[in-house]
């Protein structure tokens, strides 16, 4: 697919918006991001999720391995596509760990995946798991990048897209000055 397709099936879902938006942090944008909302539809899921599936198709995966929530879909697609055992970390006390009896064995080779990478921090979470168990991290699969290729895990990685975050304080903001109507997503309009 090419970027241009992706970015077609992020719109057609309602993932990925454009308009004047305040964004969680305070910050104005004119794109609005919501990974979850592409992952709706099976169709989506197993489109993208084949293209990380086919970037690690050539490397020895024993396991994939995503952190919960936003890793879950992922990770079981991209499990489900190369045939390969999936588990995943979830966060008790804020750090991310291993449960239901989930392990990770000395040497195997494990496939990291997320739906969308921005600091990254979920992710080098679950390498620092993967590490500490003995196990060896092959790579990192994720549908968007956010950080627009600035994030380096420090194995392969492959992204289905990258997007740069563009977002501006409300008095540097070009679209409160073109006036544009200023929308929270999730809610009603307030202006
Ligand atoms: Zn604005």
């Amino acid at each position: 697919m090419t970027e241009n397709e992706i970015l077609n099936i992020f719109k057609k879902s309602g993932a990925l918006l454009t308009g004047h938006f305040l964004l969680t942090s305070g910050r104005h944008s004119d794109r609005y991001f919501q990974c979850a909302k592409v992952l709706q539809y099976p169709e989506y899921i197993e489109m993208l999720c084949k293209m990380i599936a086919e970037n690690f198709k050539g490397a020895e995966i024993d396991t994939v391995i995503a952190p919960a929530i936003g890793g879950l879909v992922v990770g079981q697609e991209v499990a489900q596509q190369l045939n390969k055992k999936f588990i995943f970390a979830e966060r008790e006390d804020k750090k991310l760990s291993l449960r239901r009896g989930f392990e990770l064995g000395e040497n195997e080779k494990v496939l990291v995946c997320e739906d969308v990478v921005t600091t990254g921090g979920s992710v080098f979470e679950v390498i620092d798991i993967v590490k500490s168990n003995n196990a060896k991290a092959v790579g990192v699969g994720f549908i968007v990048d956010r950080s627009n290729g600035k994030v380096n895990f420090g194995y392969p990685q492959f992204s289905t897209l990258k997007m740069e975050v563009v977002s501006y304080l409300p008095d540097d903001c070009p679209f409160c000055r073109e006036d544009i109507e200023l929308v929270k997503p999730g809610s009603r309009k307030i202006k």
